[in-house]
């Protein structure tokens, strides 16, 4: 990616830009102010000196005039005012100056301004004198006599050197304002911006090799704003995939694993069956325990087979009188508990409790704890099913006089795969499944699934599953 699409060059350069026109702005204010208030004070002060010379020239400017003398106030006021001094008779020819050495005495006085004041107006311009070599502002002010007549003109000239150079120092002033700004916000935001996209950087890298497949990513954490919590999310994210992708291979793991053990006996029968010379009864019993094996994978093979089926998501839930499913399956299951010597009592006294789920799938949960309540009860012993409703849900209870659990195997037998007794459970053809089976589809009904026992005691298994609305 350019560096010129990067979210900390964007939001740079925009500062600069904005703070760039912000000062623009302001100092072009600023700037056109001062200069108007300076330059309409000088107007001022010469138009007052003008006036006031004005004042002393009242009736000096007609018949006979004295140069000399005019000249000398024109010097006087000169002074006073900061200014070139000149005074015209009504013809607009200068008859005082005061520039002594190469003035313009006796000679006309050319100038719009001068032109203006013998009209009786008092105007400004500003030129360029060629006698100081620098821009001037220029005022004339009319002689007006008592009887309104005018005999002459106040022509006043002062260098605008001074107003020059302090307009000068306040637009220098105003550009460094401005070049400083820009340093301060520049650097501000490419450290603020570096800030935000730090973060999405290591992100960025952490995605990317999650990508390549390396999936044990973690971003430390630095921030509590939308970035922090965005990089919090991240790692949430890749400890659940991190954590999916483990279990999956150890599941195909476990899966080769147990294909692996039937198939072995398998083949060991098969060669001595090949091999060896056996009388009719020997080969019988051979034959008999490679279909139990047989068995044995058919049943692992159906209960991955259910798994991966739930794994799918496309099931839909209907109302269910789970009350009424629960009969059926227990009398289903009465032939086959009686041939093992054991009793189930159906204990279910609760009418018309109804549930949103798939009937297919509760009836495979009751069949394994039913299966597994068979398998792990002594002939002679006693299986009861209840079902109650507690608060929202209903709850379902399945309760057997067997061996029991272990208390340390308790949080593990809703694992895949996970047995407590080995010897026991091949000999009864468990798959290890029955109960990872019961809690996902329990799971998948927003149910809870728990177990209570007691070894040598027996076992209470429960799911509690959500009540459906009338
Ligand atoms: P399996 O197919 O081996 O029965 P399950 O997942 O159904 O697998 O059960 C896991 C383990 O939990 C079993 O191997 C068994 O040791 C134990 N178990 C399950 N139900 C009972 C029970 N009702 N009484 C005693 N132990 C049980």
């Amino acid at each position: 990616m350019s560096r010129f699409y990067s979210i900390r060059f964007r939001l740079t350069a925009t500062f600069l830009a904005i703070i760039l026109a912000v000062m623009g702005i302001i100092s072009l204010f600023l700037y056109s102010t001062l200069e108007r208030y300076y330059m309409s004070n000088l107007e001022d002060t010469l138009i007052r000196s003008g006036f006031l010379a004005s004042d002393f020239v009242v009736g000096h400017l007609r018949g006979q005039i004295d140069s000399v003398r005019l000249s000398s106030l024109a010097e006087d006021m000169s002074r006073q005012a900061q200014a070139r001094v000149l005074f015209t008779d009504q013809q607009g020819t200068v008859v005082g100056d005061s520039m002594r050495v190469g003035g313009l005495l006796n000679q006309a006085l050319e100038h719009e301004v001068v032109r203006a004041a013998l009209d009786g107006n008092v105007s400004s311009t500003v030129g360029f004198s060629e006698s100081i070599q620098h821009h001037v502002m220029q005022v004339a002010v009319p002689v007006i006599e008592e009887n309104e007549s005018i005999t002459g003109v106040v022509f006043l000239a002062a260098s605008l050197e001074e107003v020059y150079h302090t307009l000068y120092d306040i637009r220098r002033f105003l550009y460094l304002a401005t070049v400083i700004a820009m340093a301060v916000v520049g650097g501000g935001s490419a450290v603020l911006a570096g800030r935000f996209t730090g973060p999405l950087e290591s992100l960025t890298a952490a995605a990317r090799k999650m990508a390549e497949g390396k999936l044990d990513q973690h971003i430390e954490v630095t921030s509590t704003d939308e970035i922090g919590r965005l990089a919090e999310q991240f790692n949430i994210m890749a400890k659940r995939l991190n954590y999916y992708t483990s279990n999956l291979k150890k599941f195909a793991a476990d899966v080769a694993h147990e294909v692996r053990t039937p198939l072995t006996t398998m083949s060991l029968l098969t060669k001595s069956l090949k091999e060896h010379e056996m009388k009719p009864e020997q080969q019988k019993e051979f034959i008999e325990d490679l279909d139990d094996e047989l068995d044995r994978l058919t049943a692992l093979v159906n209960d991955l087979l259910e798994l991966a089926k739930l794994e799918k998501n496309n099931i839909e839930f209907e109302k269910v009188a789970l009350n009424r499913l629960l009969h059926d399956v227990l009398g289903e299951y009465q032939y086959r508990f009686s041939h093992a010597g054991l009793k189930l009592l159906d204990d279910i006294r609760e009418q018309d409790i109804y549930i949103y789920g798939a009937p297919l799938q509760l009836r495979q949960v009751i069949s394994n704890l039913l299966d597994n309540a068979l398998n792990y009860t002594q002939a002679g012993g006693t299986v009861t099913v209840s079902l109650y409703r507690e608060a929202n849900e209903a709850i379902t209870k399945v309760e057997d006089t067997g061996c029991g659990i272990p208390e340390e195997d308790l949080s593990y037998i809703f694992e895949r795969f996970y047995r407590v007794d080995w010897a026991r459970t091949r000999e009864v053809g468990g798959t290890g499944l029955g109960l990872a089976i019961v809690s996902e589809i329990v799971a998948k009904h927003d149910g809870r699934v728990w177990v209570e026992s007691e070894e040598k005691v027996g076992s209470r298994f429960y799911f509690a599953l959500p009540i459906a609305e009338k």
